[in-house]
């Protein structure tokens, strides 16, 4: 982002991106656990660096059950065509379609542009994501905020 004036002085405007919250470091993994990586908390310095964790946003616990996309990925959660399910059964769309608003509400505010997410999750993950079996496999696909802020025109930047 470039240079802005303000009362004759001219500021450089940091960049501000959404951060995927347990890859900096914050213990909201459903079991508990982080993420941390070093590549994300390294550019703290040269950035803004935004934690969410749209789990806990949409109001889920932590720890908390595993839950997966089934009978899709993100985006056909967001079109009604596939739901969000945990291992036990139960049906906790409805919690990650509010986190994810909750989400784009955060970028909307800040004027964010940029989101950099966990893969794999059926949140943040952006090109793949569990395939709703619950056996460890990977599908091609995005989680559910991933893709809402897609949809938006935000850009994605996945970590492993
Ligand atoms: S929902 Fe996203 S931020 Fe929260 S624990 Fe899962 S991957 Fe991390």
């Amino acid at each position: 982002m470039g240079p802005t004036r303000e009362n004759g002085e001219v500021r450089r405007r940091v960049e501000r991106i959404l951060v995927s919250a347990c890859l900096m470091g914050v213990r909201c993994r459903y079991d508990g656990g982080d993420n941390l990586t070093p590549e994300v908390t390294d550019a703290a310095g040269s950035c803004c660096l935004i934690p969410v964790c749209p789990e806990i946003l949409g109001g889920l616990p932590t720890p908390r059950t595993p839950a997966e996309v089934v009978g899709g990925d993100g985006a056909e959660v967001l079109a009604g065509r596939a739901r969000v399910m945990t291992q036990e059964g139960r049906d906790v769309t409805d919690a990650f379609v509010r986190g994810a608003g909750e989400v784009l509400r955060v970028a909307r505010v800040l004027g964010v542009g940029e989101a950099w997410l966990k893969g794999g999750s059926p949140s943040c993950g952006v090109s793949r994501i569990y395939d709703g079996t619950f056996s460890r496999r990977l599908r091609p696909g995005a989680g559910v905020t991933a893709a809402l802020l897609a949809r938006e025109g935000l850009r994605l930047r996945e970590f492993a």
